[in-house]
């Protein structure tokens, strides 16, 4: 079981899911260098990347396939550490944080959707959603309600029961959404979260994760290489050698 009680730097309280939800984060990046380097073989991958997310922004990251989008987001999850720079999430300096602080940070004030979905196939919707409530200590009851009351604002509310194999592809999609927004966290991470969907259904997936996101004051940050879905953000910035423009 995973300890969220102890106080983060900067941070009076981080809600684990319960009460308001917790206050947007702003990010900053600043001169980011990220270089992989292994067997011989060095691929820099970001180059002196400066990046200023304001607390409930909604920014979006494009970029070709192998630009570093996900490197990008990954470092701002704090799960991959950088090469030279600086990374302030919600006031807290991530190479400053150990690594069960950073952790800690994740699970309390970070939603991240992946573009493979990870769901866990022995579980329902409902319990896919509610996972990270229950990570975090909140009873089974409480959770499933919170949990059916999103699922049903996501328009899910005949699928709470179904297993992911018995969903369709968008159906997943937002199943993951509502698991990265269960916790209210202050920052969701989205990563290439339409990259499955058609043309209509990626509309469908960006209308509900913003409206999802103001509802509930979270910044966001969207990785993608695609342009439909980088529209719904209120800015776009473009990873390129290395570099992010805005
Ligand atoms: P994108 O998400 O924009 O497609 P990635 O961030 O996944 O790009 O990858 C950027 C570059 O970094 C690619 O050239 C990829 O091969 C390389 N890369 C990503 N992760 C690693 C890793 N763990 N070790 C070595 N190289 C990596
Ligand atoms: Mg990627």
């Amino acid at each position: 079981m995973i300890d969220t009680g102890t106080e983060l730097p900067g941070r009076e309280t981080i809600g684990a899911g319960r009460g308001a939800a917790a206050e947007a984060f702003g990010v900053r990046l600043s001169k980011v260098d990220k270089v992989y380097a292994r067997a011989g073989d060095v691929v820099q991958v970001l180059t002196g990347v400066d990046l200023d997310v304001g607390p409930g922004e909604f920014v979006a990251l494009v970029g070709p396939s192998g630009a570093g989008k996900s490197t990008l987001l990954h470092i701002i999850a704090g799960l991959e550490p950088v090469t030279a720079g600086r990374v302030e999430v919600g006031g807290a300096v991530l190479s400053e944080l150990n690594d069960d602080d950073r952790a800690r940070l994740r699970l309390a004030a970070i939603g991240i959707v992946f573009q493979t979905f990870q769901l866990i196939e022995s579980l329902t919707a409902l319990e896919n959603a509610v996972l990270p409530l229950l990570l975090t200590g909140v009873p089974r009851r409480e959770a499933a309600a919170a949990g059916a009351e999103l699922l049903d604002e996501l328009g899910l509310t005949t699928r709470l029961g179904h297993a992911p194999e018995e969903l369709s592809v968008g159906e997943k999609q937002r199943v993951c959404l509502a698991r990265a927004l269960i916790s209210k966290p202050a920052l969701l991470l989205a990563d290439e979260p339409t990259a499955s969907l058609d043309g209509p259904a990626t509309d469908d997936a960006m209308r509900l994760l913003r409206r999802a996101a103001r509802k509930r004051g979270n910044t966001v940050i969207l990785a993608t290489h695609d342009a439909r879905a980088a529209a719904y953000a209120d800015t776009t910035y473009t990873l390129r050698g290395g570099s992010l423009r805005r």
